[in-house]
């Protein structure tokens, strides 16, 4: 059987190209969202401050309700016992009567002083709320260019990720599956480095540790999964030197 060890050897690398750059594309698209947290903070901290003045009106609109309605039960109970005045028989039942409405119209005063009072103080946070939702509005249309500016680069990013992973499937679906599998469980391991071509003189080519002379052979002519001893990366045949430069014959010792 013949393999074509170069090819083998150029795939991994490809591959491991990609995966190194699949994940420099996926930090910066992750980067992103930290730049856009920190562009949208001055609108964030203003929103929230949007929000708990203005739940604060929604609850004294509440209390508001509630004590006009209680006002409203006062003023009818105090319609009553006018009526139940006009009909008393005696002192005694007219002092009761007068009693419990002096009672009912102390209360009723004291709710509509209390209305009064909420209504100035809901004009007050009304007030405030309107500031702050113009602070808001200011602060967003300040931010808004900046943030679809990065939003737009993330964008870019995410696609150039997507392009990559696309890349990536390709080049895998032509290598040999057992190598494959042997080198996600190195990259997923979180190494950088799971596949390094032999040196020109039989060293790994990522902790250039000398490789027996029997193996180097073997890597040479039948592309065998071999891993360095000494690191654990794949090793794989010489990357055939380009015409002009000749990077891999360079290093050596
Ligand atoms: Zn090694």
């Amino acid at each position: 059987m013949t393999v074509d060890t170069g090819l083998v050897s150029s795939r991994l690398l490809e591959l491991q190209t990609i995966d190194q750059r699949i994940r420099e594309t996926r930090e910066q698209v992750e980067s992103f969202d930290a730049t856009i947290a920190a562009v949208d903070e001055p609108v964030r901290r203003l929103a929230d401050e949007v929000e708990v003045t203005s739940n604060r009106v929604r609850e004294l609109r509440l209390e508001e309700r509630r004590l006009r309605l209680a006002a409203e039960g006062k003023r009818e109970r105090v319609q009553r016992l006018e009526e139940r005045l006009n009909m008393v028989r005696t002192i005694r039942e007219e002092a009761a009567v007068q009693a419990e409405l002096g009672l009912v119209r102390r209360a009723l005063d004291q709710e509509e002083l209390d209305v009064v009072s909420l209504l100035d103080q809901i004009g007050r946070f009304e007030d405030r709320l309107e500031i702050q939702r113009e602070g808001l509005e200011e602060a967003q249309s300040a931010v808004g260019p900046r943030k679809s500016e990065i939003l737009a680069e993330q964008e870019g990013a995410r696609a150039q990720l997507a392009s990559l992973e696309t890349e990536r499937e390709l080049c895998a679906t032509g290598l040999d599956q057992r190598y494959l599998m042997v080198y996600d469980n190195l990259a997923r391991g979180g190494r950088r480095d799971a596949v390094a071509p032999m040196t020109a003189d039989g060293a790994c080519g990522s902790c250039f540790s000398l490789i027996p002379l029997q193996v180097q052979n073997e890597i040479r002519t039948s592309a065998p999964l071999v891993r360095c001893e000494a690191c654990g990366v794949i090793v794989t045949a010489p990357m055939e030197a380009p015409e002009d430069a000749s990077p891999e014959t360079a290093i050596g010792g």
